[in-house]
């Protein structure tokens, strides 16, 4: 499969290009020159296969030839190693847990996937890359996990010094081996510039084959289309005969990788009806649908941290996918914001009526529910362990969330690289480690 920008379809790459350099050469994003439609016979059979059987037909169509298939059946099942269950909250309302994985977030199955296809062609190449990023807290809890021992792939990954929570720090900072965790003294931004300067360093990153890991590369937002098949195949186990069907799912979403894959998913043939993109006081995309204008916004600090995106990267591949039509958006999508205070209420509300435990951010999903049509199933993304947002959940419902049994971060030493936010520390540091 090839894969052309968004602003300028001459800027053609073949996936292991689209992958290593993450962005174009342009100011759009790589989206697939062709959106194939998956066969009947895959569909009928589709609540017979397995997780991973899902994702090797979903995804080969994406990696043609590159990669041949036992190694590509090899990444896709060790990318999806943990379950993906479908919970029932009630009558009509499910909840895709997608935070069975080693950092209890979504972003597990991108973070790993993508880390799987970087190690495959390293080797293949045998060339050893230096993935650097910068992180808030979660990408990079994720992003070091999923390259944890992948062969001929260092990490290194840089945090703001004391702006991270202690969980996140040690997800980070206790795996060692291929995973270097440098606290820079400074903010966000800054681990961002120092990770921009590098790639902006041709030399550099010529000589120690850099990379970004980050969340607009085509690696990690394809793969979460899987889990929007697997929701629709455990969904028909329990409506094994009904044949029109018709289901909706609410997507809280912060860059929208996670919309724009279901979106993706039904323009392959899923029977998804209807979406709710779900969003937080940052609701720049939900206006969007309302008025037609686009306009990114300064964010906003909420309860739903994760969703906390003015500007969103992917409305790009959506605007892609409908042409610059808001309208034609409106058939599928359907925009909905929520206050921190719906938030919490909806947290209390789904605890004390269904004693089913929501985190902040599915709980606008949840909340965002209301604006589902009336008829059929509806189903909502959980994107993260409640245990992650501990405070903000345990302040509205009596009980105590309890660490899931197979995470034990606690147990291991930290290993942290301090260094300051100049960039002359940081190349200095990159060279000398290489
Ligand atoms: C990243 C994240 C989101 C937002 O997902 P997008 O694909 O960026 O829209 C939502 N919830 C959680 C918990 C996240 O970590």
């Amino acid at each position: 499969m090839n894969y052309l920008s968004t602003d300028n379809p001459s800027l053609i790459a073949n996936f292991e290009e689209a992958v290593f350099k993450g962005l174009p050469d342009s100011k759009g994003l790589f989206m697939p020159v062709q959106i194939p439609i998956l066969s009947s016979s895959f569909f009928n059979k589709l609540s017979k296969l397995s997780l991973a059987e899902i994702g090797f037909q979903v995804l080969s169509p994406y990696v043609g030839s590159e990669i041949n298939e036992p190694t590509f059946k090899d990444i896709v099942a060790e990318t999806l190693s943990f379950s993906i269950p479908l919970k029932k909250i009630h009558d009509q309302i499910y909840s895709l847990e997608l935070y069975h994985g080693p950092t209890l977030a979504f972003k597990d199955v991108g973070a790993r996937f993508l880390a799987r296809i970087i190690g495959h062609f390293a080797t293949l190449n045998e060339r050893k890359i230096t993935v650097l990023v910068a992180t808030s807290g979660d990408t990079g809890s994720a992003v070091a996990h999923g390259f944890y021992e992948v062969p001929n792939v260092d990490v290194l990954i840089l945090y703001p010094k004391g702006k991270v929570s202690e969980f996140q720090r040690k997800q980070m900072t206790t795996l060692g081996k291929n995973i270097q965790a440098i606290e820079i003294d400074g903010v966000f931004d800054d681990c961002q510039d120092l990770v921009k300067k590098s790639f902006l360093d041709r030399k550099l990153q010529d000589e120690y084959n850099l990379t970004s890991a980050n969340s607009i590369n085509v690696a990690r937002f394809l793969p979460q289309m899987i889990y929007y098949f697997w929701a629709i195949a455990q969904l028909k186990k329990d409506y094994a005969p009904t044949p029109n069907l018709e289901v909706n799912v609410s997507v809280p979403s912060g860059n929208y990788g996670n919309l724009t894959a279901g979106l993706i998913a039904k323009r392959m043939g899923l029977r998804i009806n209807h979406f709710i993109a779900a969003s937080n006081a940052n609701n720049s995309f939900s206006k969007y649908l309302e008025t037609g204008s686009y306009k990114p916004q300064p964010s906003i600090s909420t309860l739903s941290n994760a969703m906390d995106v003015g500007n969103p990267s992917n409305v790009r591949r959506i605007d892609a996918l409908y042409d610059f039509d808001s309208r034609k958006m409106s058939y599928d999508i359907t925009g909905a914001s929520f206050s921190d205070q719906d938030c919490l209420q909806t947290i209390d509300q789904v605890y004390e009526q269904y004693n089913y435990m929501l985190d902040p951010h599915g709980a606008i999903g949840y909340k965002a529910l209301s604006m589902a049509p009336k008829k059929g199933i509806n189903i909502i993304l959980e994107t993260a362990h409640p245990i992650k947002f501990k405070e903000v959940v345990e302040a509205v419902i009596p009980d105590q969330v309890l660490m899931p049994n197979h995470i034990q971060v606690n147990a291991r030493d930290e290993n942290i690289m301090s260094l300051s936010n100049e960039y002359s520390n940081f190349k200095e540091y990159l060279i000398s480690s290489r």
